[in-house]
Parts: structure tokens; sequence; C-alpha cells
């Protein structure tokens, strides 16, 4: 693993004991042009995340949550602002650098899955490992499908399989090349009630048991309540961070799922 270089002294003296802010968002902003149109998609974001938080960003559509989990995803570059990912500064990088920096360090999550249809849960997650020896790649893909609990599904189609279960191949397809960040974005929109608990437990389990920092996008009250803090955005803006007093532990399924 590469170790990040620490824009300043505060932050690599924190990234030494262990409490660095991860990620750290300085007055971000975000104008899309559309032709001559200008739509202010951010308007001045400042957001600390440390490493280990499992945190949920709440808001009414078009607040800018998308846009800000792009920007955090570096999926795109912000308008104006800062952003630093572990003492890197990502804000004006290139097409090619962003990429860079996605591929190491970021793991995403889509309210659609995105699965290929036609290959199996284990061929989906070792999609993004392109090098490395098969049986290498093999194994790793194999380990994450068993760390959200599908170890018996791994030669199922996505056809084959339930919307949670097609979810948590879309989680160990992000888990398997070892981010420093989960990002998902409404990674319960599309699932019933039921399995929207079974993906909450297992992003709770990798946040508590194997320390990843997760940021969950999501419009459902009960998902932040399963997260350990909420932030709320209104037209572009953060409008409240706070902390969650009593968050919901989820029980692990019992159809499975990490226990
Ligand atoms: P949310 O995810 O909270 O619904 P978004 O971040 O998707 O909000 O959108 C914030 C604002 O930016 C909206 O007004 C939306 O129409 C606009 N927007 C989002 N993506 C684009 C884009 N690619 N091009 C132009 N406008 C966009
Ligand atoms: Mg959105």
């Amino acid at each position: 693993m590469v170790v990040a270089v620490a824009a300043d002294g505060e932050a690599e003296a924190a990234s030494l004991n262990g409490i660095a802010n991860m990620i750290k968002l300085e007055n971000l902003t975000k104008i899309y042009n559309i032709g001559s149109v200008n739509v202010p998609a951010l308007n001045g974001v400042s957001l600390d995340i440390k490493r280990g938080e499992l945190l949920s960003i709440m808001g009414p559509s078009g607040s800018g949550k998308s846009t800000l989990m792009h920007m955090l995803g570096c999926l795109d570059t912000p308008s104006s602002g800062r952003y630093l990912l572990e003492g890197e500064e990502v804000g004006s990088l290139n097409e090619n650098q962003l990429a860079e920096i996605r591929n190491r360090k970021i793991g995403f999550v889509f309210q659609t899955y995105n699965l290929l249809p036609r290959l199996t849960a284990q061929a989906n997650v070792e999609l993004p490992l392109l090098y490395g020896n098969g049986s290498a790649r093999k194994k790793r893909a194999t380990n994450a499908l068993e760390r959200v609990g599908l170890a018996d599904r791994t030669a199922h189609r996505p056809t084959e399989l339930s919307g949670g279960e097609q979810q948590r191949v879309g989680i160990a397809r992000a888990l398997v090349k070892d981010p420093t960040i989960l990002l998902a974005d409404e990674p319960t929109g599309n699932l019933d009630s039921r399995s929207s608990e079974e993906i909450m437990a297992i992003l709770q389990w990798l946040n508590r048991e194997e320390g990843m920092t997760v940021v969950i996008i999501s419009h459902d009250s009960d998902v932040a309540a399963q997260t350990n803090r909420v932030v709320s955005m209104l037209d572009g803006l953060i409008i409240s961070d706070e902390p969650v007093v009593d968050p919901l532990i989820v029980p692990p399924s019992p159809s499975g799922g990490p226990v």
C-alpha cells in the first residue's frame, strides 16, 4: 500500500496516531455547465471524514448528494475548493490521475448494482482485478464473496439471485481491491425492507469488524439511523452534521451474511 504524503505537518502527525482525516473538503463547489446554462450543484461544502467512520448523507432529490459522492469518489473534479484524500490533493488532478486514485482507493456500490448479467457472481467480482494471475484473482474474489455471506452463490448469475444478493455481489466487487473507503449511493434504494436490512448489516459489519470507512447516501431515515453520523444537505449545502446517539445495530439476516 502506498503511504500518502501528508500535506502538512499537522496531517502527518495526526496520521501517525491514527486519527487523520481520511477526507478533507474545504469550501467545495461544483457548477455544471450545460450549453450556456450554469447549474450550481455544490455551493461551498466543507466536510471532514475520519478513517473508520460510518456516515450517511441525506437530503431531498437535487440537493447535491450524488454530486458530492462523485467528488468524493474522484469521478469528477470540483469547480473550486480543495479536496484532500489521505493527504493527497485530488481536486485538480487530470483524468488519468483520478482514475489511478479511484482504482487504488475507492470502492463504489450503486443503487442498481451494475452487475454484468452474463457473468457469474464470481466473474463479476473478479472483473476489477484486471491484472494478476488467475488463481490469485479467483482467491481474492472468493474471499470478497465470503465476506458478504455469498460463499454458496459464486456460480449464480445476477438473474438467479435476489435483489439483496445482487447488491451483496456489488459490495464484494467494491471490496475486492481493498479500497480505503466504500462509497454507496442509495445502496438500498431498490430493495424491500428486509433486503435493505441485510445490506445495512453487511455495511455495519465491514465498518465495525474490518474498520472500513463507509459513506452511504440515502433518502431513508431508517438507513441513516443505522449509521454513526448523519450529514444533511439542501441546495448544495450541508445544513446539519450530527452524530447518531444510539445507532441501530442490524442483526445479521437468517439467510446468511457475515456473523
Ligand atoms: P441528488 O443526488 O441529491 O438528487 P444531484 O447531485 O444529482 O442531487 O444533483 C444536484 C443538482 O445538480 C441538480 O440540480 C441536478 O439537476 C444537477 N446535476 C447533477 N448532475 C448533473 C450533470 N451531470 N449535468 C448537469 N446538471 C447536473
Ligand atoms: Mg442522487
